[in-house]
């Protein structure tokens, strides 16, 4: 069984499988050396992987088996691993991404030639590949529809638990399967600090119980930063520390107004899974070929001041210095900022994915391109490009207090509730701040660069 982003024995499809196959199953991680090769020392995502290992690997040797964890390429690890174990099939789940397609199918063939099969799993969607299509049999492209067609084909036994006793089926190595500590992996020892991500598969299970006891407020709650409204459960999700059908088993159960809005969120993540799927090219050029030439200046100075939390919009820097801090930023927000990096500052929404992709926890290529492109007006079903988000608006919408600005804003903090939005247009401001010296003056005009916008896109 080899573990990639389903880290965890319960309700785990390719586990179970495994262990129903009769023969003793040994278990496998590899700490890919492309993945993580270009990644900074302090990268968050480590030592949050790095805990859901350990406390996968104590779960399989507390049933009698181990986790052998290798760091390296894993088209030479697994076929070297499965020779070495004398395996007949090497069992996984499915997953999406253009590079673990190729990266799969170089490996299966590579084991075929050593008469190993690679057993792959449809466990971490509900739906996948060609399961949901148009009435022409084609993918979908606009989220309604597919909406629609998910509800219409789901049904409670889908999220059934997949899961079977581990015990007496897990096979130990004769060898020793140390697990290699984050500095072994060339990674320092930093916590996810600001957000106190609880990690690894109880952490998983206490963010799911602590949200089911919220999720009725969810619809009314979700959008408003500064509220405790929505899971956190996104990186559980990325990882698979916890299986998605358990997270519908909780949705289920509810079976309230806010359980069904959330249901929406996780059939957004659906949707962009099978969009990457059916549409590989989305990982690098916009959807729409109408728009994979805009013209954007993409101003250097600008973009450094968006990703420092610099631009003088205060909900925007809020935004960017979550993320920054806590390797999370709210969905209302992402929103906000990647519209004002495309649409205010006029910079390519490749500059933007690429630089959430390397800060989220909860990176996921489908469910980052697929925001991007819906910000950028660039993807399928993405929201139209004359609509532009004003950010002074929106902060007075969903952070009215200025609450979650001053939690990560803490030079705005003496400012009133209606002058922190937008301190520059404030009519008085307190005698000890000086807009320029204590925080930055905003670098662009909204409105102008609204207008700058309309033309780029119009052309
Ligand atoms: P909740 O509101 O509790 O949602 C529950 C789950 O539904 C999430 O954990 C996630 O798995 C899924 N989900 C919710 N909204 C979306 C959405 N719009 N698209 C796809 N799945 C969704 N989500 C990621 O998981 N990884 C990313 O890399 C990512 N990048 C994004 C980039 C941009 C520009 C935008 C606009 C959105 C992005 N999202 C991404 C979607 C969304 O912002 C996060 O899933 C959400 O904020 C995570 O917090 P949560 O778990 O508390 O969400």
């Amino acid at each position: 069984m080899w573990f990639r982003r389903d880290l965890r024995s319960h309700d785990n499809v390719a586990l179970s499988a495994a262990l129903r196959c009769g023969l003793k199953v040994h278990c496998v991680f590899i700490f890919d050396r492309l993945i993580l090769a270009p990644l900074p020392a302090n990268d968050m995502r480590l030592p949050f992987l790095h805990a859901a290992l350990q406390e996968l690997r104590a779960t399989l040797q507390a049933a009698g088996g181990e986790l052998i964890v290798r760091h390296g390429d894993p088209q030479q690890e697994i076929p070297a691993l499965a020779a070495q174990l004398n395996c007949d099939a090497v069992y996984a789940n499915r997953d999406y991404e253009p590079y673990a397609r190729q990266r799969d199918a170089a490996i299966s063939e590579h084991l075929a030639a050593n008469l190993c099969r690679l057993q792959l799993y449809k466990d971490t969607v509900i739906f996948e590949q060609d399961q949901l299509l148009t009435g022409q049999g084609k993918p979908y492209t606009v989220f309604t529809p597919y909406m629609k067609r998910w509800r219409q084909g789901f049904h409670p036994a889908l999220c059934h638990d997949t899961s079977t006793s581990l015990s007496n089926a897990l096979a130990k190595p004769e060898f020793d399967c140390p697990l290699p500590s984050l500095a072994e992996l060339g990674f320092a020892h930093a916590s996810p600090a600001g957000l106190r991500l609880q990690t690894g598969r109880s952490g998983a299970l206490n963010l799911l119980d602590d949200f089911s006891r919220r999720i009725s407020h969810y619809k009314t709650q979700r959008d408003y930063p500064a509220v405790k409204g929505v899971s956190y459960l996104s990186a559980h999700l990325r990882f698979g520390t916890l299986s998605v059908r358990e997270v519908m088993r909780t949705t289920l159960a509810a079976n309230n107004e806010g359980a069904e809005c959330w249901l929406n969120e996780l059939i957004w993540r659906e949707f962009y899974q099978q969009l990457l799927w059916h549409f590989p090219h989305v990982a690098t050029e916009s959807f729409k070929a109408e728009y994979r030439s805009l013209p954007f200046p993409n101003n250097e100075t600008w973009f450094t001041a968006w990703c420092e939390g610099r631009t003088g919009y205060p909900l925007v820097d809020a935004a960017m210095r979550q993320l920054n801090h806590s390797g999370y930023m709210h969905n209302r927000l992402r929103m906000v900022a990647a519209s004002f990096l495309v649409k205010d500052l006029l910079i390519d929404w490749r500059w933007g994915e690429r630089y959430f992709a390397s800060k989220l926890l909860d990176f996921d290529l489908a469910a980052n391109n697929g925001g991007w492109q819906w910000a950028a007006s660039t993807g399928c079903d993405a929201q139209p490009y004359f609509r532009i988000f004003n950010p002074v608006t929106q902060s007075e919408k969903f952070d009215a207090r200025g609450q979650f600005i001053r939690r990560y804003v803490p030079e705005l903090a003496q400012l009133d509730d209606k002058a922190i939005h937008a301190p520059w247009q404030a009519k008085s401001l307190p005698p000890s701040f000086q807009l320029g010296r204590d925080y930055p003056a905003p670098i662009v005009d909204h409105a102008t660069q609204r207008e700058a916008a309309l033309a780029l896109f119009a052309r």
